[in-house]
Parts: structure tokens; sequence; C-alpha cells
């Protein structure tokens, strides 16, 4: 998210490995396994973080799952892959039509019917299509037949047998731009803020709960002189008119868990009604404010009042 933010990242694009397909690189320093970070592009895909676009197609091999995948043009006829591939050419004056080899003296093209020197294309003479013929039957054909051949484990297979998969191109959706922008500003100030008000800060930082789970939040502040009064403040944008419930939920189950001190969740611009009541059910402390110097101010004066 930073990346994208400070303009390091314009877009995830996958880069082409040939042994292992496409990879996201730029992804794979921060996820476990490097075949995880499709996965993890297509979850902030469906999580309206990213947007998509289709890039290019993978095919694979349907026996070992191999990249390596080469094309064959066939013989309709005996299914061999040695094709001869020819231009058919029409000689627009006389109408006779052949392939390019036929029409062909040194450097120039000569009608067989009419002994016409054929100079300009799309004028003198037109292609007309491609003219295939088989070096092992010999029979001809326009249209051959596609077969797909595994360069690794030498299977051939058939249109139908293959599988394909879409590989796409990702990029930051605006609204997620913003809202995370809105987090890259504040997280800094909120914790610059804390520490010169006497505060121990991490950001972010987690938090072993009494279930053993971790849990993270935006900013983990104690008190220097009471190491034990633990904060945890929590960060809610919503480019939308108000932060919903559902970071107020996402909160409550943390500091249920872990039992801070004081819990504080910055909501920008603002938090819903039933966001905000069920805030104060929760004993969380809701601080809004429609920008970060509102918000900053809000937090402020709570926390010098819980002094
Ligand atoms: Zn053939
Ligand atoms: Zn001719
Ligand atoms: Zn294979």
């Amino acid at each position: 998210m930073s990346k994208f933010l400070s303009g390091e990242l314009d877009e995830i694009e996958p880069v082409y490995d040939p042994k292992r397909g496409y990879r996201y690189e730029t992804v794979e320093t921060f996820v476990e396994e490097p075949p995880k970070a499709e996965a993890f592009l297509d979850e902030l895909y469906e999580a309206g973080i990213l947007t998509r676009e289709l890039y290019d197609e993978v095919v694979f091999c349907p026996k070992c799952n191999s990249v390596c995948i080469s094309i064959r043009y066939c013989c309709p006829h005996c299914k061999s892959f040695n094709i001869k591939k020819s231009c058919l050419i029409e000689h627009v004056k006389c109408g006779y039509m052949d392939v390019e080899e036929n029409f062909r003296r040194g450097d120039g093209l000569i009608c067989q019917k009419c002994h016409d020197e054929l100079r300009k294309p799309d004028v003198d003479y037109r292609r007309a299509g491609t003219w295939c013929t088989c070096k092992e039957c010999s029979k001809s054909f326009d249209i051959p037949v596609v077969k797909l051949f595994c360069r690794d484990c030498h299977e051939e297979f058939t249109f139908e047998e293959i599988s394909i998969r879409n590989v796409y191109r990702y990029a930051l959706r605006e609204e997620a731009r913003k809202e995370a922008a809105e987090g890259w500003v504040l997280i800094p100030s909120v914790s610059e803020f804390l520490s010169e008000n006497g505060f121990e800060v991490k950001s972010a930082a987690y938090l072993k709960g009494k279930s053993g789970a971790n849990h993270m939040f935006d900013i983990v502040a104690s008190k220097k002189e009471n190491t034990k009064f633990v904060t945890v403040i929590d960060l809610a944008t919503s480019a939308d008119k108000a932060v919903t419930e559902q970071p107020v939920i996402a909160l409550f189950a943390k500091i249920y868990d872990v039992s801070p001190n004081a819990a504080y969740l910055i909501a920008i611009p603002r938090l819903n009604d039933n966001a905000r009541k069920m805030a104060e059910l929760y004993n969380i402390q809701a601080v809004e404010g429609k920008d970060q110097k509102e918000a900053i101010e809000s937090l402020k004066e709570k926390i010098t009042r819980t002094k």
C-alpha cells in the first residue's frame, strides 16, 4: 500500500518466468510463499481494494501442469505437424491464383498464366489467404488443426483437453487510494503526538490475546511512567459519508481478547449513528474528524481528559 501511495508502484504487472509461468515479483516479497502472491492479489481485488484488467492467458498441460506449451498446426488429414504454410496470391488482371512460390522469379513475381509481372500489392495482385501443404501425406488444406505440445512431459493435447487461466494486471482502486492516503499521513502524526505526550508508541503493532492469537492494531501506545497502561488505536476512513459498524466490530473483537486499558477508533470523516452507539456500548472511544487535523485535535482532547 505504501508503495502505491508513494508512487513507487503504479500497477502490479505479471512478469513471465519460462519455468513457472507468470509471477508477481513485487508481491512475492511479502507473502509467505511465492505461489500465494496471485491468491493474495485476488483477495485484495475481491475486497474492492484493487482493480484488475486481463493481461494474458496461460495454457496449462492437463497432465503435468507445465506452462511450457507450444502450439502445433497440424494437417487435418494425417494430423502431422510437418506442414508447409504458404501465402495464396491472385493476379487481379487474369484471375489466376496460386501459392506465392509459384509466382516467384528471383526478386519479382511473375504470373504463370499470362506472364505479366506483378508489381503493386493490392493493385496488380492481392493476398487471398493461406494455403498449407502436408509434407507427410502431401495433401493441401487452408485451415490447420491446432494441437498443443507440452515441452516438459512431451504429451500432445487437443484444444478441448487443455486448461486456460486468466492472468491479470492489478492497480489500486481510487477510493482505496484516498482512504489509505488518509491513514498514511494520519498514523505518523498521531504517533508523534503521543510520543510528545509521554507515550511509548508502536505502529503497526501486534498484541497477544488471552486466546493466544496475535492481533494487529494501527497504533499501540503505553505510558512511559506506567508501561502496563496500554492504549490501542485503530484508524478507519471512508470515502463515502461515514464509517460503518464494521471497524468498530473488528476492534471490539480484538480488545475483547487483548484487554487493553483504553481503545480508540479514529474515524474520518465520522462514524455513522449505529457505529457510534456500538462504540459506546463496547467501551471504544470514538474519535471523529472530517480530516486528519480535526481528528488529531479530537484525540488530544480525549487523551488529555483521561490523563
Ligand atoms: Zn497430412
Ligand atoms: Zn496473370
Ligand atoms: Zn506436460
